[in-house]
């Protein structure tokens, strides 16, 4: 069975249900192909910044989500508290399987449809059109592709030589105790953090970084000083990865969005900002018939800008320099709030 579609998404995460959402606004017909029954969870500290929600707010005025707004946090260095930061614009906690939920309902309000499949691999066509396979059997035949698959896209590991670097995370859930954002920086562990982020029913904590192996993190985790008598208490600790390494398809009908094009944020590896910005920007480059290279092009800048940035701050110098600034909470708030 074939049909014939103007865009095929991949994914029904924020990143591919926002970028269905506006392309249906736009009067531009599409399908988002995902193999999960919705609503699903995916692990993730929850954490909307500001410029996200100001982002969400900007694109659609209407939507309305379940969240916990904590305007606190805490810097520690191995054990020690470095200052604690009151912000003046909260960080929202959402949960994803509420969240991502209510962002593909806002699709399928538009009109959007759904596809409860697996995608399998496309080929490309003579007459520039795609040929997407699913699991299933089922042919999708397209004008653009845009995969917002995921950390482990499938579509991007058919792209030759466009496979993702992951850093790896992990992450349980604790009992709800703590109204703060924790932030543990350690001299032992340079390229990654611990966290303890306050959610709705629960608490997540954990950590990650480039090249860690789950024992890696699990032993990191227990020399860590974040509420391990909590850990002990028979929490769930589950992983998942986030590929860091943003790549273009080079293809102008292949859009690699979210965490499938490697979008998330090279130093603190907040991810929904830069799912919902891409999803908008591959919308803008479908409905002007305008490369995404260029309708993305101040995000693919500010992704090498961010490469130097956490290279000096997970550096022995950055880590120095980081406690120094922490004697004045003013300095870290103005370099939170900035990057937030
Ligand atoms: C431990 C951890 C903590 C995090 N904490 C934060 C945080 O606090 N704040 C923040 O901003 N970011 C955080 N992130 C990052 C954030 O979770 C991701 O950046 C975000 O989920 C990316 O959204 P996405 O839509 O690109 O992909 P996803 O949310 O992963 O959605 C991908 C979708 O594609 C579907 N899919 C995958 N493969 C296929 C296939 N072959 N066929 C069909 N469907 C498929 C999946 O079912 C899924 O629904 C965290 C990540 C981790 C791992």
């Amino acid at each position: 069975m074939k049909s014939k579609h103007r865009v095929v998404i991949v994914g029904a995460g924020p990143a591919g249900s926002v970028c269905g959402y506006l392309l249906k606004k736009a009067g531009i017909e599409c399908v988002i192909v995902d193999f999960a029954t919705f609503p699903r969870d995916k692990i993730c500290g929850g954490g909307l910044t500001p410029k996200a929600y100001a982002l969400l707010q900007e694109l659609e005025p209407r939507l309305r989500y379940k969240y916990q707004g904590v305007n606190r946090f805490r810097l520690m260095m191995d054990g020690k508290t470095l200052c604690v930061v009151n912000l003046d614009k909260e960080l929202r906690m959402v949960q994803r399987k509420d969240f991502d939920y209510k962002l593909l309902k806002q699709y399928l309000e538009a009109g959007g449809e759904t596809i409860k499949d697996s995608f399998s691999s496309f080929e490309e066509l003579d007459n520039g059109g795609i040929d997407v396979t699913l699991a299933s059997g089922r042919h999708l035949l397209c004008d653009y592709l845009v995969a917002a698959d995921g950390s482990n896209s499938r579509v991007r590991r058919q792209l030759p030589g466009k496979n993702s670097g992951n850093t790896l995370w992990m992450e349980q859930y604790v009992a709800k105790s703590t109204n703060e954002f924790v932030f543990e920086f350690s001299n032992s562990y340079k390229k990654g953090y611990f966290f303890s982020f306050p959610g709705m029913e629960h608490d997540a904590i954990g950590m990650g970084g480039f090249y860690s192996s789950p024992k890696e993190i699990r032993n990191q985790l227990d020399s860590n000083t974040i509420r391990t008598s909590d850990r002990n208490q028979g929490g769930r600790l589950v992983g998942a990865n986030i590929s860091i390494d943003t790549v273009d398809s080079g293809k102008d009908n292949v859009l690699l969005i979210g965490d499938a094009g490697g979008f998330a944020n090279k130093l603190t590896y907040e991810g929904l900002y830069y799912a919902i910005a891409t999803a908008r920007n591959a919308c803008n480059a479908i409905v002007e018939g305008k490369i995404f290279a260029v309708a993305n092009r101040h995000m693919f800048r500010r992704k090498r800008k961010e490469i130097f940035i956490a290279n000096l701050c997970y550096s022995r110098l950055g880590l120095w320099l980081c406690k120094l600034a922490a004697h004045s909470p003013y300095i870290i708030k103005k370099a939170f709030e900035k990057y937030y």
